[in-house]
């Protein structure tokens, strides 16, 4: 593999009982990029997310993360390296913000120590203490957002993260995301809206089900006449 690529898909294809959800994907994911993975429902981002957590295996081709099969017993490692957030996440209510932290900590096997330095980083030191139940939908991502990143991984995956969130709570979540960039951390970002994202993005991959439509930047995709109407969805 290329030393700047941290994830690379070659010649993927995913079959679910006659759906052909990912045909001929080439995907890289360079070092220290936010790359943008945009489509309508059902274009195959999801899928293409799992393939990379290791939680199904691709029907031909090959995926690579940090060098490795994810679905391989021995990149079992790899389940550190990589953060994940899916949108809308849903915590035990009655728990305050910390115990929740905690008990994911427990799981990952990172010290529980860390938690409270993790709910600063996403602003909700206050809120801590208070019981999940009492946090709007913002302040739910947020915990989710500290969540995947319990053991500082490498790689982070959001897949819509945003969805549902007021534009206030969006921009500060991607605000958050920025700063996690200027760390140093690689960002997978789903979604199938753009405006509100565009300028957390390095590089766009537009997906059309199952193929890659277009690539590049998203100032070089706008440039383009034929581009999917997906791109200029509202939202
Ligand atoms: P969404 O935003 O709705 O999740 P997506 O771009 O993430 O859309 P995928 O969830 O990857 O798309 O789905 C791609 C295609 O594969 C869709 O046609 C979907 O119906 C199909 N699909 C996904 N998971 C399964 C499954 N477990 N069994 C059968 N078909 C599936």
């Amino acid at each position: 593999r290329s030393s700047n690529n941290i994830v690379e898909l070659q010649q993927v294809e995913k079959r679910y009982q006659g759906v052909n959800a990912l045909q001929q994907l080439n995907l890289e994911v360079r070092q220290g990029e936010v790359l943008g993975l945009f489509g309508h429902n059902g274009a195959g981002k999801t899928t293409t997310i799992k393939l990379i957590l290791g939680l199904i295996s691709a029907t031909a081709g090959e995926v690579r993360v940090f060098g490795e099969d994810p679905t391989q017993p021995e990149a079992r490692h790899l389940r550190r390296k990589l953060g994940f957030l899916q949108e809308n996440v849903s915590f035990y209510d009655q728990l305050s913000g910390l115990e929740v932290l905690q008990y994911f900590a427990r799981l990952k096997g990172v010290p529980e120590k860390h938690c409270p330095a993790l709910l600063e980083q996403v602003g909700l030191a206050q809120a801590g203490m208070r019981r999940v139940k009492t946090y709007s939908k913002g302040m739910r991502q947020r915990l989710g957002l500290a969540q995947a990143l319990l053991g500082e991984p490498k790689l982070l995956l959001l897949d819509e993260p945003t969805v549902g969130l007021d534009p206030i709570a969006t921009q500060d979540f991607y605000h958050r995301i920025e700063e996690l960039k200027q760390r140093g951390c690689t960002v997978i970002l789903c979604s199938h809206v753009l405006p509100g994202v565009e300028k957390y993005i390095d590089r766009a991959m537009i997906l059309g089900q199952g193929h890659l439509l277009a690539e590049g930047s998203i100032h070089d995709l706008r440039q383009q006449a034929d581009l999917p109407a997906v791109f200029h969805l509202q939202g």
